[in-house]
């Protein structure tokens, strides 16, 4: 995508601090780090959000998501091993939940021992009026999941 900051980079027409590179996936530094070490992880494909990763998964397609997943499971070891006490998965799907690079990307954020716990997911941050709102939403998810599941053959 010509228009695609990521795939700028990705190209090697914007500079960035790379940690990782392979045919499929890169893992960069992020311009604007929620703590020292961020990283952004990115596939090589242009797929703006989970949603639009194709399924079922085959072919290449497999292997760039299976490669994005162990890398980022690999770096959150690799802050762990590089002496940071934590490490958070941080993933954006549209401007609704902070996406702001319309090109899919997990962050791996490093955390130090004895830092605030960040409040990136409030726990408690709503509440359902009562029991039947909230089995109304369960029921709501299971039958859009039940329809995902239909759409990809599983
Ligand atoms: P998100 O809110 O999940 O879409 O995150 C996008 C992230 O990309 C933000 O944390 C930005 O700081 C980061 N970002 C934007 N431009 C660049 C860049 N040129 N190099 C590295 N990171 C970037
Ligand atoms: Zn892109």
């Amino acid at each position: 995508m010509s228009d695609c900051i990521f795939c700028k980079i990705l190209a090697g027409e914007i500079p960035s601090a790379k940690v990782y590179e392979s045919g499929r996936v890169a893992a960069f530094l992020d311009i604007g780090p929620m703590e020292k070490g961020h990283v952004l992880v990115v596939p090589k494909r242009h797929w703006p959000t989970l949603a639009d990763v194709p399924a079922p998964l085959a072919g290449e397609d497999r292997a760039v998501w299976d490669e994005l997943f162990d890398t980022v499971r690999r770096l959150a070891k690799a802050a762990l091993r590089a002496g940071w006490a934590g490490a958070n998965v941080l993933q954006c799907n549209g401007e609704a939940a902070g996406q702001t690079v319309g090109h899919l990307h997990f962050h791996v954020i490093p955390r130090p021992a004895g830092g605030a716990v960040p409040p990136a997911f409030e726990s408690g941050a709503a509440r359902y009026a009562d029991d039947a709102e909230r089995d109304a939403v369960a029921a709501k998810l299971r039958t859009a999941l039940a329809d995902v599941l239909r759409d990809e053959g599983v």
